[in-house]
């Protein structure tokens, strides 16, 4: 059995980048950046007020109450048409640029009107409530590195510099498949004997989306091998990847093993983890094929620990890998010593830690304990048995909404 560890670093290293392109701002969401992304301009880009009140000398108002002349009115979006001179303050507005003499900004709760004037009832000092210009990104620096990920928060920072048409990693198109003769589209309506509905797909499509993927459903393709080939062979002539399902275990039917020895350069392994033991991977002429196993939590967690690093990494990505964290273990564990074990666990924050509990049906068929888990428990190859009460690293393979209305603001 290959270790775990190896297996990712085969794929790994064989994952290249795919070409880079300038994308619209919303297309940009769940891509990679390929290149440092260096801010045009200050942000903000002229120094302005923090707050409602008044811009002031502060050196007129070190000593309160001082009674100031109201000399103009700057709201966002107008420039001053006056500066601050000695005795004189401008009514300002949250957003709007500092007059030149001024040097801070008393709030207006901490004045009172007085008929053109304005009584300035606490002490300012300089810089108060001023909001320099590029205080938060000056001009030349780099904002985000080649290989950032690109979150609706970095959407936003590069609005606010004007960089509308990033250059990112092209978007992946995967072709998907399931193959088994057992195998029915989820819609059918009665299930003959000995078939099952397709839960690898649909689960496929959507890790996909999620990752920013753009996704080509081949289809669920029964055990025939001549279908196999055309169907793979067509999805590797258009495919930044192509993912399997099904079909790589020893078993007499397990076609996509031989048509895929046949087709192209592939490796097929045991991978030394549970569940997901056998795995295929390699190339079709250019495009990587991942062939997963058929069992959809293997298929799960196979997808987390090949298959989103490695298409990560094609899109340019630096970071690959879901955190990890520790967490205590809340009843104790009996794991192959020989594989890295992925136990799915439900998570429940405890002392300022985690705990976790296994879900009840740890077997690779089991999605429903996909569903309701939280994270895969990491328990390495060599560890065994594992006490309750152990500390043990979770992978958090999604952050869903965890609290209820109840439970975030009746605690
Ligand atoms: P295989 O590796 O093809 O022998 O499949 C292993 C197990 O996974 C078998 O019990 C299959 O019926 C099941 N399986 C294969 N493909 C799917 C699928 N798309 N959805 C749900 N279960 C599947
Ligand atoms: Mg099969």
């Amino acid at each position: 059995m290959k270790p775990l560890g190896d297996a990712q670093r085969s794929v790994l290293s064989a994952m290249t980048a795919l070409p880079s392109e300038p994308v619209d701002l919303e297309g940009a969401l769940g891509l990679v950046l390929a290149q440092p992304v260096v801010a045009p301009h200050d942000v903000p880009p002229f120094a302005n007020s923090g707050m409602d009140g008044f811009a002031v000398r502060a050196s007129d108002v070190a000593v309160v109450p001082a009674t100031l002349r109201v000399v103009d009115d700057v709201r966002a979006g107008s420039v001053p048409s006056h500066p601050v001179a000695g005795g004189e303050a401008i009514r300002i507005m949250t957003g709007a640029p500092i007059p030149e003499g001024a040097d801070a900004i008393v709030m207006v709760e901490n004045t009172e009107a007085d008929d053109g004037n304005v009584r300035i009832l606490a002490p300012a000092h300089q810089g108060d409530h001023i909001r320099p210009a590029g205080g938060d990104i000056p001009a030349g620096v780099t904002v985000f590195e080649a290989g950032t990920r690109i979150t609706p928060y970095h959407v936003g920072v590069l609005a606010s510099i004007g960089v509308v048409h990033p250059v990112v990693g092209r978007r992946p198109t995967v072709a998907i498949l399931s193959t088994g003769d057992e195998v029915m589209p989820p819609e059918t309506a009665s299930l003959r004997p000995g078939a099952i509905r397709d839960a690898n797909r649909p689960l496929l499509a959507g890790t996909l989306r999620e990752l920013g993927a753009s996704v080509v459903d081949l289809g669920i393709v029964p055990d025939d091998a001549r279908l196999l080939r055309s169907v793979l062979g067509e999805a590797a002539t258009s495919a930044d990847a192509i993912l399997t399902t099904g079909g790589v275990s020893m078993g007499e039917h397990d076609l996509v093993r031989r048509v895929l020895a046949d087709l192209g350069e592939i490796d097929f392994w045991r991978v030394a983890m549970q569940p997901a033991k056998p795995f295929a991977f390699g190339f079709l002429a250019t495009t990587p094929l991942f062939g997963l196993p058929g069992n959809p939590v293997s298929v799960s967690v196979s997808f987390e620990q090949f298959v989103r690093p490695a298409l990560l990494r094609r899109m340019g990505a630096r970071r690959l890998f879901r955190p990890r964290s520790a967490a205590t273990l809340a009843v104790g564990l009996s794991t192959n010593p020989e594989k890295t074990v992925f136990v799915r666990v439900v998570a429940r924050p405890q002392d300022g830690g985690w705990i976790v509990t296994p879900i009840r049906h740890q077997a690779s068929n089991v999605l429903s304990g996909m569903a309701a888990a939280d994270a895969l428990a990491v328990i390495p190859a060599g560890t065994g048995d594992v006490d309750a009460g152990s500390t043990v690293e979770v992978e958090w393979f999604r952050s869903p909404e965890t609290r209820t209305m109840e439970e975030a603001l009746d605690g």
